[in-house]
This record gives C-alpha cells, sequence and structure tokens, in this order.
C-alpha cells in the first residue's frame, strides 16, 4: 500500500460510494475498503422494509456483486480498524495488517444504542442495524408470536408495520408523547399513530419499559412505568444509534456527538475526513454542526470527498431528505425542519395523500408527505434551489407547484 492510497474504513452507504465514485472519477490509485460485517457492502433500508418480509436472499441488498471490485480494483478487505498511526499514516488491523494512506476516511456509521436494563442481553431481545440481525429476526416473526417493540422511530414503526402484516401481536412503547416525536410534525405523528392503530399495533405513549420479565432464558414480558404488564415471546429495540468515533478518538482526532469535520467533511488533519452517519460537519447552508442518519447523507459526503480528492473541492451543500415506508404508507422528507414555527397541510388528509409544509415566519424550511411523491420531488428540487413558496400558496390546492421551480 502506498502514501498514495486512499484507505476508506467502514463499507456501509458512504464507504460504498466513496470507492465508486473515486473510479468514477478518474482516481488511478490504490483504494481499500475495510469492511468488518461479513457480507458484500449492502443497503441498510430493505432490513426493516423488503427484506425482513422475506423478499429477496442477502444477494439482493448488496450494492453490487464482487466482480465489481475486481473490476474497479478495490481491494475490499474483510477485516476491523483498530488503530490509526497519524504521524506515520498507518491503519492497523486487527487481523495485525498496517496499511500505508495518503488519505484516510472514516466511514465508521454507528451502531445501534442498547437497552441497559436486566434481562436485555436474552436472545429474545433483538435489534435492527445489520443484515444478520435482520435475517434472524425474519427467521422468528412468525404468525401469532407476540413481540414489544421498544421507541416508535422510524425503525421500530417498520419493524412493527412489517411484523403485524406477518400476523404478529404487536405493542410498540415510546416515552414521547408522539411516534416520531424527534423527526417529524405532530401532523404526521397523528396520521401515521392512526394508520398503524388501524392496522392493530397496540401504541402505548409517554412510558417506558422498567422490565423484561424472563422465565429461565425465555422472554415473557415487559413491565412499563405506568404499571402495565405485556405478554409477549420477542422484545425488538429501536431507541437510536450512537456513532461510531472511537477509532478517530483514539487517534487524537476531535469528536464530539460524531467526528468533527469541517464544510469540506476534512478533520483537523489534512489527511483524514470522515463521511456518512459518524460525520458531525458544519454545514454552510444551515448554519452550526449537523449529524444526520440517511442514505442521502452518506452518498452525498462520498460525492463530495471523491471529488475533493480527485481536485476539485467543493463545500458540501447537500439537501437532506429521507424516506420511511411504513405498511402502505410512504413518508417522505425534504430538507430540514428544526425550529419551523407554522404548519400548513396541501393535500387529503382522509385520503392519506397529504404534505405537511414547515414554515418559520414566511421561509419554507421542509415539506413532510405522505403518499405524495410529487410534492417530495418539488421540495427537493425548490429548497435545494434555495426557493420558497408563501404558507398561503401552499394551501392553495388551485396553486400549481411547478410554476414556482420555472
Ligand atoms: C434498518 C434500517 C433502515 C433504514 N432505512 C432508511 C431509509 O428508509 N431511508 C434512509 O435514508 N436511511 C435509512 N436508514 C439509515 C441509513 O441506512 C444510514 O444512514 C446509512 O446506512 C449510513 O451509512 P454509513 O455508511 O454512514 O454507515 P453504516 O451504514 O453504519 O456503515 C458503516 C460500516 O462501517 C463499519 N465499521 C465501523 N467501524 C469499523 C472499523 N473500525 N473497521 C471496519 N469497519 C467498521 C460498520 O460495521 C458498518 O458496516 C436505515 C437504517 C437502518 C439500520
Amino acid at each position: 500500500m502506498t502514501k498514495s492510497a486512499v484507505i476508506i474504513v467502514g463499507a456501509g452507504h458512504a464507504g460504498f460510494q466513496l470507492a465508486a465514485s473515486l473510479r468514477q472519477n478518474g482516481f488511478a490509485e490504490r483504494i481499500a475498503l475495510i469492511n468488518d460485517e461479513g457480507h458484500l457492502p449492502y443497503q441498510r433500508p430493505p432490513l426493516s422494509k423488503a427484506y425482513l418480509k422475506g423478499t429477496g436472499g442477502p444477494d439482493s441488498l448488496m450494492f453490487r456483486p464482487s466482480k465489481f471490485y475486481q473490476d474497479n480494483t478495490i481491494e475490499l478487505t474483510t477485516d476491523r480498524a483498530i488503530a490509526i498511526d497519524r504521524v506515520a499514516r498507518k491503519v492497523e488491523l486487527a487481523s495485525g495488517a498496517l496499511l500505508d494512506y495518503g488519505h484516510l476516511v472514516f466511514a465508521t456509521g454507528a451502531r445501534n444504542r442498547l437497552l441497559d436494563i436486566p434481562n436485555a442481553e436474552l436472545e429474545s431481545v433483538r435489534y435492527l442495524r445489520t443484515l444478520d440481525e435482520s435475517e434472524a429476526l425474519r427467521q422468528v416473526i412468525t404468525p401469532g408470536k407476540r413481540v414489544v417493540v421498544i421507541g416508535a422511530g422510524f425503525i421500530g414503526l417498520e419493524f412493527a408495520a412489517t411484523a403485524r402484516a406477518k400476523g404478529l401481536e404487536v405493542d410498540v412503547v415510546e416515552l414521547a408523547t408522539r411516534v416520531m416525536a424527534r423527526a417529524v410534525t405532530a401532523e404526521i405523528s397523528e396520521f401515521s399513530q392512526s394508520r398503524h392503530t388501524a392496522a392493530g399495533i397496540r401504541i402505548h405513549l409517554g412510558v417506558q419499559v422498567t422490565g423484561i420479565e424472563a422465565d429461565g432464558a425465555k422472554v415473557v414480558g415487559v413491565s412499563l412505568s405506568n404499571g402495565t404488564h405485556i405478554p409477549t415471546d420477542l422484545v425488538v429495540v429501536g431507541v437510536g444509534v450512537l456513532p461510531n468515533v472511537e477509532l478517530a478518538a483514539g487517534a487524537g482526532l476531535p469528536v464530539a456527538s460524531g467526528i468533527i469535520v469541517d464544510e469540506y467533511l476534512a478533520t483537523a488533519d489534512p489527511h483524514v475526513s470522515a463521511i456518512g452517519d459518524c460525520a458531525l460537519y458544519t454545514s454552510k447552508r444551515f448554519g452550526g454542526s449537523l449529524r444526520l442518519e440517511s442514505v442521502q447523507n452518506a452518498t452525498d459526503h462520498a460525492r463530495c470527498v471523491a471529488s475533493r480528492l480527485t481536485g476539485k473541492t467543493e463545500v458540501y451543500d447537500g439537501m437532506p431528505w429521507f424516506w420511511s415506508d411504513q405498511g402502505p404508507d410512504k413518508l417522505q422528507m425534504a430538507g430540514l425542519t428544526t425550529g419551523y414555527d407554522r404548519v400548513v397541510v396541501r393535500g387529503d388528509r382522509a385520503q392519506g395523500q397529504f404534505s405537511a409544509f414547515c414554515y418559520k415566519g414566511d421561509r419554507l424550511l421542509g415539506i413532510e408527505s405522505v403518499n405524495r411523491a410529487g410534492d417530495h420531488m418539488f421540495g427537493r428540487r425548490l429548497l435545494g434551489a434555495g426557493g420558497s413558496i408563501t404558507p398561503e400558496q401552499a394551501a392553495d390546492p388551485s396553486f400549481d407547484l411547478k410554476s414556482a421551480l420555472r
């Protein structure tokens, strides 16, 4: 490995895209992609959606077959990076190998936040982030079983909808007073809750799980802070993630709620960058620091760093967007709605096709859509170009959104 090599630690959405984009941009030096999972790099979103339902095998998740890595001379190494020597510019792998780098990129992603109560270590208390975890869950979600989902965020609700559709008895327990409270407006939360409830999912809000009861090694129920007891066979925990920053911190790089990078996604060391879920980046567009967890963020970060490493340095300026499939409903978010003070609904809530346009004053911050792909695509284009429409225009069904893009 030469000093001009790019070493990418982590082969998730961000790491894979960086390797692919470097080659697309004509980068001719060595690329090593360090992958600590025993699979070819794969997509995570289907793990709580189609894959969990039983659609396709592991191959259906892979970004590219193994031939792609050979054809593009991307050295895909199944190993774990355990230490970085920034002075000698070397990465140490668990196998003992030492790799020289010209540029090092942390694409280490995030890991499940673990539940810290007695019995949480039992086999029937599960998480959902990796292919192995989804595969194992796929085997046990059989009709008639009972499951308690802890956390009504995107992943918890996607899992709950899939499990219910497969004929399980599903309870969802959430500490906040509405579902997806940290991510979406009350309009979307209320709609989503009503859809899940109509599908037969019991949602418990404003309470937390205080205990997991077991009979030997077998989970038999959970207790809630309001005194309720729910008998169950399985517990699925979706209480968020922790960014994988320890390797960077161990190398003396500044970290906070992510690996700290500037508006170019570069760390304090000019030979090291960080991208994707692990990166806390300076956003010129929004002001301040952001750490996002989405495919858009991971892949756009990767493309930005690939451009920089192939001679075209540009500020990272991606417009965030996200989606979540929950039962029959497609939720799509464009923009960042933090700090909104007004919501205008467009579309037909009763028909399950509407969007929440979020404003701060008269400025459109973002659009959250339910089964309204057109509004979502409009939002991505308008907000990406720095545009806005007035709340009155958003509320007026006769206002032609496309006219605002011209
Ligand atoms: C079930 C699920 C559903 C999702 N659904 C959606 C969705 O619908 N829409 C959406 O936009 N986003 C979704 N996301 C989020 C999205 O998948 C993540 O934001 C994205 O995967 C982040 O990519 P990443 O490459 O930054 O990190 P990751 O995908 O976490 O990849 C990081 C990789 O680095 C590896 N790694 C860490 N440390 C080391 C080390 N020291 N050495 C070697 N390897 C290491 C990790 O094991 C991992 O394989 C979902 C996530 C999950 C888990």
